[in-house]
Order: structure tokens, then C-alpha cells, then sequence
């Protein structure tokens, strides 16, 4: 077949998304002949519109035009003012669930994960070590080299060894009203699925981030924390460190894969890097790997606030409950005003590499970014770095910064993310593998070896929105049986965990 010019999402658009640079004076549709070089992924404008008037994408309003728009132009950021944003009283709740027959069936009910005592099964099989404070991170960077050099060779059911640093536990403002954001993602990481149940934490001794913030009385013993100021210089400290991880690595050496149904698997979703054609192809891609998992009974869940926010309401017709309604307003409200505080609103998230990839705002780059929730119900609402306690979609409200959603998901339990991206993104987490997607071909032909799925082949008529999904869903089930390592893990490619604090640093 011979591919599209442009795609279309819904009848009543007024504008399409160009597939290729398209050049001035081509004909893309009768009676639309381009006024300017169309970049690709870039909006051309099917209708005249005029000053004032609506664009529309899908079915839904993006903004309203500064100027005349003659039909054949190019639509670029500078052409468009924002709407209203949608408001957050009383919208109605569950007035768009759609039945389980509607989701797309699995191509398989079970996968091979390591089953914990509670909670979701892991990915993998890690020893993960957690800092209460950014002050013991280079010591304790020091020491995993040490351990995955000399101590893990000896157990060979053990994947790996993860330092989980982050900038959090001193100089802030523990008793702020917010603390409970990070100190809730530190308690929730500790108890991270993939490291099964081994507690050790590394702290220095004079941080405001005590062990009593994190932990249960039970586990603090000399067996789960060490302190860094009660040693006498290096060589002890390190002798420590590298004994309390031998002990721990002997419990998780006894760790093996069973055959497990999927209402044991949990993971993530986000996107990064989003251009035009995310909401087209790896988004909805993802969002049908999302329906077909959510079928079978696992748990997915999707974040990233400010990229909801325009299509909120849309979110809470797909909503359960009150109880779930409630909360998706009310996360959406601490965001508005934490926005609002620093002097901005939802319309400072996209970046000049999402502008440059043709999306003008934020409301476009919402639409786009929803899809990856597929269709499901929304059974709960999650604030940063909580666990779920249901299984289904979970909305998780995280900020939408990729290293960011990350270690919040994390804390949230997910044992395997998901991200799509259209501009490119070496993102990766050490703690749980990081499968990426792309939205366009000539992304996967620029970083073939980095990119493990592409969805470019929706937007060219190749393959379609089923098919990508489909084949998304069989990797995340092979990642997370420990068949298959996604490029990011292969590389080592994993970013730092910069946890979510909006209280005051001191
Ligand atoms: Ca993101």
C-alpha cells in the first residue's frame, strides 16, 4: 500500500499531522495544497480558520487561532492561545467503563517472576541497597563495585546489585507539610518487589532521615542498617558494607522464577521525549499492550500529571468509583497549586524538543500522552510513590519529568516500565527494566541498537495499532520473565533517582 501524507485522528479535526517533510505547493487532500514546507509531525490546516477560531485534534479543542489560518498552512506553536483548562468539580465519574469483553484478549496468562511474601512478584532478582541520605551515596557507590565484583560471581541467582541514591534525607525540611511525598518513596523503595524482602539500608548518623522514618521497629537491627559514622575509616567501613551484602545475598541466592499468572505483574508506563506522532502510534500501541494486560489480570499504571490535566474529565468518566474520582481531583488540584506557587501552570511542561517535534501545547501533548492507558477502567488513584491496593489501571500521579515518574513508579512497586518516545531518550532504571518504544521509523533508524520496539509502522499503514500492541505486550512479558533484556539494561543505560520532594530544602 502506499504510505499516507498526513494522518487525520477524527473527523471533526481541522487540522492533520504531516507522516513526512512534506514541501510548499502539494496537493495532501483535494482542495488542500500546502502554503509552507511542512515539517514532519507538524499540523497543516484542513479548513480555513479563522482569527479566534477552534483547532481541533482529537475531536478535542488544542486552542484557538492568534491570526487567520488560511487552509494549507503550517500550525506551529506560535499560532495557537491555550484554552481553559477543564475544571475539577464534580465531573462525572464512571460514565465511560467499558465491559472486559471489550479489552483485547491476552496471547498469554502467565509469566516466570520471583513470587514475594506480599504484594507483586519481581522482574528480578536483585540485592537493592538504599541510603537514607545523599551523603552516604559515594561510599556506598564504591561498595557495590566492590560487591558486584568479588561477592557476586558466588551466587549466580542474584542479577545484580542496585545502590539506590537519592538526593533526599538531609538538609530539608523533614516536618514540612510535603515530606511525606520523599520519605513515603524511600520507605516504598526499600520494600521494592525485585529485591525481595532483603532490607539494608546505608545511613551516615547525623541526617534528619532516620531509620525509624522508614522502617518498622522489627527490622531496625544491626542484620538491615549500618551506619557510616560508627566505623573507623575506610577499610572497616567497607569490610561491613561487603559482610551485611554477603549475608543478604545468601538469602536471595535461594530466590527462583515461577510460573505465575498475571495478576502478579505490575508495571509502568510514561513517555518522554513525546512528538506528534506519540499520541498516533507508540502511545495508543501501548495503551493496547495495556488493555491486553489489564485483561489478564495485571496491574499498569500510567502517571505524569501535568499531561493528564487537559484531559482530566476524560479520566474520570473511566474512573470506578467516587472514592477513585475523588482523588484523581484532588491530586490534580495539589498540582495546580503547586504550580501555581512556583508561578507557572501545566502549559511549562512541553520542551522545545516537543515543540520542534509538532506539538504546540500542552493540551495536544496531553491528548497524546493519555493513550497509553488504553480503555480500561481507572480502578484507583495513587499520590506519589504509593502502592496500589488494587489490581487493573491504577492512575498514579507523578510529575511527568522522566527521572522524576521514574523512581515515584518505582516506589509505587512497578517491575518493569514501559516508555514511549519520539525525539529519543536513553532513559533507564537500574532497579527495573526500562523497555522503549518509538513513535516514528526514522527514530528507529537513527538509534536501531537503543530502541526496542517501534511503532513507526502504525503512522506509514505497515502494521497496524493491534499488532504493535500486540507484539509490545509479548516483550514485557519475555523482559519480565528475565528472557529478554531491553536495550537499556544491556548498556548499563540507567539514570539517577531523583525523588519527588516539593517541601523546602533547608
Ligand atoms: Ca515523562
Amino acid at each position: 500500500m502506499s504510505a499516507p501524507l498526513y494522518i487525520k485522528v477524527k473527523e471533526q479535526d481541522n487540522v492533520a499531522i504531516a507522516v513526512h517533510d512534506i514541501a510548499a505547493g502539494v496537493e495532501v487532500m483535494p482542495g488542500v495544497i500546502t502554503r509552507q514546507d511542512i515539517p514532519q509531525a507538524h499540523k497543516i490546516a484542513l479548513t480555513h480558520i479563522p482569527r479566534g477560531g477552534e483547532i481541533v485534534r482529537y475531536g478535542v479543542v488544542l486552542g484557538y487561532a492568534r491570526d487567520d489560518i488560511p487552509v494549507g498552512s503550517w500550525i506551529n506553536e506560535h499560532m495557537l492561545d491555550l484554552p481553559q483548562t477543564p475544571g475539577l468539580d464534580d465531573m462525572p465519574f464512571g460514565t465511560s467503563i467499558v465491559p472486559p469483553e471489550a479489552l483485547p484478549d491476552p496471547t498469554r496468562k502467565t509469566w516466570m517472576g520471583y513470587r514475594n511474601k506480599t504484594g507483586p512478584a519481581g522482574t528480578r532478582n536483585l540485592l537493592g541497597i538504599v541510603t537514607t541520605v545523599q551523603c552516604a551515596a559515594g561510599v556506598l557507590n564504591v561498595a557495590v563495585e566492590r560487591i558486584r565484583r568479588e561477592l557476586l560471581p558466588g551466587y549466580p541467582n542474584v542479577e545484580g546489585v542496585v545502590a539506590v541514591t537519592h538526593p533526599y534525607g538531609c538538609g530539608v525540611a523533614i516536618k514540612a507539610r510535603e515530606a511525606h511525598i520523599p520519605i513515603r518513596a524511600v520507605t516504598n523503595l526499600i520494600r521494592h518487589p525485585n529485591f525481595g524482602g532483603e532490607v539494608m539500608v546505608v545511613g551516615l548518623g547525623c541526617e534528619k532521615l532516620t531509620y525509624d522514618m522508614v522502617l518498622p521497629p522489627e527490622d531496625i537491627t544491626p542484620e538491615n542498617t549500618l551506619t557510616l559514622q560508627d566505623y573507623p575509616g575506610h577499610d572497616a567501613m567497607m569490610e561491613a558494607i561487603l559482610a551485611m551484602a554477603d549475608k543478604k545475598l545468601q538469602s536471595l541466592n535461594r530466590r527462583v522464577r515461577e510460573e505465575l499468572p498475571l495478576s502478579e505483574l505490575l508495571i509502568g508506563m510514561q513517555c518522554g521525549g513525546s512528538d506528534a506522532f506519540s499520541g498516533l502510534t507508540a502511545n495508543p500501541s501501548a495503551g493496547y499492550a495495556a488493555d491486553m494486560l489489564v485483561k489478564g489480570g495485571a496491574t499498569v499504571l500510567f502517571s505524569e500529571v501535568t499531561e493528564v490535566r487537559d484531559g482530566v474529565h476524560l479520566l474520570a468518566a473511566r474512573c470506578r468509583d467516587e472514592a477513585a474520582r475523588d482523588k484523581l481531583a484532588a491530586e490534580m488540584r495539589w498540582y495546580d497549586q503547586y504550580l501555581e506557587a512556583g508561578g507557572v501552570d501545566r502549559d511549562a511542561n512541553p520542551t522545545p524538543g516537543n515543540k520542534k517535534g509538532g506539538l504546540a501545547n500542552i493540551v495536544e501533548k496531553a491528548m497524546g500522552s493519555i493513550a497509553k492507558s488504553g480503555m480500561a477502567p481507572i480502578e484507583e488513584v495513587l499520590s506519589p510513590a504509593e502502592r496500589p491496593t488494587r489490581h487493573g489501571l491504577i492512575y498514579a500521579a507523578t510529575p511527568a519529568s522522566d527521572i522524576v515518574c521514574g523512581p515515584s513508579q518505582l516506589a509505587s512497586g512497578i517491575g518493569l516500565q514501559v516508555f514511549m518516545t519520539g525525539r529519543g531518550t536513553p532513559y533507564g532504571l537500574a532497579a527495573a527494566p526500562v523497555i522503549k518504544v518509538c513513535s516514528r521509523n526514522e527514530m528507529k533508524e537513527h538509534w536501531f541498537d537503543m530502541i526496542d520496539v517501534n511503532a513507526g509502522p502504525v503512522a506509514t499503514g505497515e502494521k497496524t495499532i493491534a499488532q504493535v500492541g500486540t507484539e509490545l505486550f509479548e516483550l514485557i512479558l519475555d523482559v519480565a520473565s528475565g528472557v529478554k533484556q531491553p536495550y537499556s539494561d544491556q548498556y548499563g543505560f540507567h539514570n539517577d533517582l531523583c525523588i519527588f520532594n516539593p517541601a523546602p530544602i533547608t
